[in-house]
């Protein structure tokens, strides 16, 4: 394992993500940390007690680590900290280093930013490792990471120990950006499940029927699935559920709508028929614009859609 571990972005999940990896790693392990906004740093740096330090360019943090990660929103800010020209990660000293994006941004990015790090630094490697399982799963170390190589690449070893220590479950996807390939996959499904559920539960409730016991119903039918076992978007239903909680903390509304337009364009750019997707594409994107969703868990999708919240 790398002796110093460079991070780059500790927002909502990159924060306890860096953090499973300084209570797990020996203590012996440096981390240089970055992030735009200078204050998400310095909970970590508190925590790490003489062990993390903060960097101000995603080049020091390169320059001074063995092995680099990077967790931001959008494919534009994996631009701005891999290609910025004197400080992003690629302008430093990149030698033969591992380098992993856990974001979820669209693929063309990903390969771009590939591209170029093979151009630049034939020796390194760039993966994407995009993740699911939230904010929870980051804290908890229960994430699941969809990894952009091919079981038999050669870090895979390492990939596995090191995201090991944040996640329990690391799928190789085949291949570079596949990792992210599965990621829009599974929150395009989410997210229309997220929709249908809430849609059926609208129409049983304003026909007369209890909520609970519909939500019984389906607990032991076929409309079961996980955004109804643990992230119920009906008020009231799973107490843990951020619809449980006015919707606050989960996963942001605007996200969700960022990952249902790449997973659209995806299908077009590989030729893929859609029923639901620019239909649920539009619902996400008023919705994350709606002042009584806005900046909510998406979930929130139900009272955009009128869903009785009482
Ligand atoms: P966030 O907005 O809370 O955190 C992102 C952090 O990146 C912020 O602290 C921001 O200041 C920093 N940042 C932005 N541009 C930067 C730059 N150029 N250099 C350095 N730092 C920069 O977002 P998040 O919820 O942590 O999500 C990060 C990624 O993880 C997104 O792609 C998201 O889709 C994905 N994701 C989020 C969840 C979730 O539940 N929140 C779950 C799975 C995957």
């Amino acid at each position: 394992l790398p002796k110093s571990v460079g991070w780059i972005g500790l927002g909502l999940m990159g924060l306890p993500m860096a953090g499973n990896l300084l209570k797990k790693m020996s203590n012996d392990t440096q981390f240089y940390i970055y992030d735009v906004v200078p204050d998400a740093v310095k909970r970590l740096v508190e925590e790490g007690q003489g062990r993390v330090h903060a960097c101000v360019s995603s080049r020091e943090v390169t320059d001074k680590s063995d092995l680099v990660l990077s967790m931001v929103p959008e494919g534009s800010h994996v631009r701005a900290v891999y290609l910025t020209p004197e400080m992003g990660v690629l302008a430093g000293d990149v030698g033969s280093k591992v380098l992993i994006d856990c974001s979820t941004i669209d693929t063309g990015t990903s390969l771009a930013v590939r591209d170029a790090c093979a151009e630049q630094h034939p020796r390194a490697r760039f993966y994407d490792a995009p993740v699911s399982g939230g904010v929870l799963g980051a804290d908890k170390a229960t994430l699941t990471f969809m990894l952009g190589c091919a079981e038999d690449d050669a870090n895979v070893s390492l990939l596995k120990q090191l995201l090991g220590m944040m996640g329990g479950n690391i799928f190789c996807c085949g291949g570079p950006a596949l990792g992210l390939t599965a990621k829009l996959c599974n929150n395009y499904c989410s997210a229309m499940i997220s929709i249908a559920t809430s849609e059926a539960m609208n129409i049983g409730m304003a026909s007369g029927m209890d909520p609970r016991v519909l939500a019984n119903i389906f607990h032991t039918s076929t409309a079961q699935s996980a955004i109804l076992d643990d992230w119920c978007p009906v008020p009231g239903l799973c107490p843990d559920a951020p619809s449980s909680k006015g919707y606050k903390g989960g996963f942001r509304i605007g996200l969700m709508r960022k990952d249902v337009g790449l997973a659209v364009d995806t299908a077009e750019r590989v030729g893929v028929k859609l029923a639901l997707g620019h239909e649920g594409l539009r619902v996400y994107d008023e919705a994350s614009k709606d002042p009584k969703c806005e900046g909510l868990d998406s979930r929130v999708v139900y009272r955009y859609l009128g869903g009785k919240e009482n």
